[in-house]
């Protein structure tokens, strides 16, 4: 725990209405709070540690609930991490380049140097480069797999031999790990105490409007987020839907329909004159490269498609990335590139 800031280890959390009571007698009066009596489904303040929701997770992902962190989208998650590991002015943060714009977003805001290692041409990962830009006040190291905007998996292998030789708390996000054939870091968590894995609700799971995110992690760092977090970061509405969607099953022909549908996107795509690479994807979008890139967004956006441009991205230069949506929009896309390729020679 010798990573954590002074201030968070001496950190005396605030205390809840309900904190105190520990639920074994039957409470008929709950005057306690200061919320108004009358019932209408939202009037008592949310649970601050989101038993029920949690447990519900726990079971799904096999995971005991002192290793999982809720948190209001991982958005949350990551702004937590920089707050209780990173002194500002102090400490910094590595991240791999291109990736995921908050990582460093939240760096700035908590006053954090951010480094940044470039992928190597084929998005694979510079694991000497990336230890190399560390020292003893790199903190936090930020690998996103599969990569956003790269969709590409890092092996688990490479992911590993950089956990065991970085100091600092190694993040490693997996928000789009439901469509990746590379599987997931969460079964060799226990084996890496300085690991926290990042999920989210907001993807395959199909609730980004709730903002959930999880992560998970060794208990001490868990405590230490609970400790940090606004205590009703999660409203009761998000909790209540968020666990009724997770046991609801569309979640696994869903997924099947994207995988399928991003299989059927990348081949039409690479027949198409104007696309000059499609990366592969072990996400739910995919990378492409394309004549002119930011002429092709402009035409896409005039026909009512948005997808989002990544040509000013280091490493991604000329690349739109495209989201597997519908078996329509899916289409819907195809056919217009089609055709602006055909108009534009
Ligand atoms: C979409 C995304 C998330 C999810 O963020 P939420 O705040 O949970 O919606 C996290 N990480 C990456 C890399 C993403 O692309």
């Amino acid at each position: 725990m010798g990573l954590l800031r002074p201030n968070i280890i001496a950190l005396a959390p605030y205390s809840t209405a309900r904190d105190e009571f520990d639920g074994t007698v039957d409470i008929s009066c709950w005057i306690d709070a200061n919320e108004s009596p009358y019932n209408n489904g939202i009037n008592r303040y949310p649970d601050p540690h989101h038993r029920v929701l949690k447990k519900k997770i726990s079971e799904i992902k096999g995971v005991e609930c002192a290793n999982i962190f809720l948190g209001n989208g991982s958005d949350e998650a990551i702004d937590i991490l920089y707050r209780i590991f990173c002194r500002p002015g102090v400490d910094n943060a590595v991240a791999i380049a291109p990736t995921y714009g908050m990582y460093e977003v939240a760096a700035n805001i908590n006053d954090v140097e951010y480094r940044s290692v470039m992928l190597e041409p084929d998005f694979s990962l510079p694991v000497g480069k990336i230890l190399n830009a560390c020292d003893a006040n790199t903190k936090l190291l930020w690998i996103c797999s599969p990569n956003n905007p790269t969709g590409n998996a890092f092996p688990i292998s490479e992911i590993k031999k950089i956990a065991d030789s970085f100091r600092g708390i190694m993040v490693v996000d997996e928000a789009y790990v439901d469509f990746s054939s590379c599987g997931s870091f969460l079964p060799y968590l226990k084996e890496h105490p300085n690991v926290v894995l990042l999920q989210t609700m907001s993807k395959a799971r199909g609730m980004a409007a709730l903002r959930v995110g999880m992560a998970f992690a060794h208990p001490n760092i868990i405590n230490c987020m609970n400790n940090v977090k606004y205590p009703y970061n999660i409203n009761t509405l998000s909790q209540q839907k968020a666990l009724e969607t997770l046991c609801s099953d569309d979640y696994e022909e869903h997924l099947k329909e994207v995988l399928k549908l991003r299989s059927y996107l990348e081949n039409a795509l690479k027949k198409l004159p104007c696309v000059k690479k499609v990366w592969p994807s072990n996400a739910n979008f995919l990378l492409v490269q394309v004549d002119d890139a930011d002429t092709v967004y402009q035409l896409l956006k005039d026909h009512g498609i948005l997808v989002r441009n990544r040509n000013t991205t280091p490493g991604c230069r000329g690349c739109l990335r495209i989201t597997v949506g519908t078996p329509q929009e899916t289409q819907t896309v195809i056919t217009t590139l089609a055709n602006i390729t055909n108009t534009s020679h």
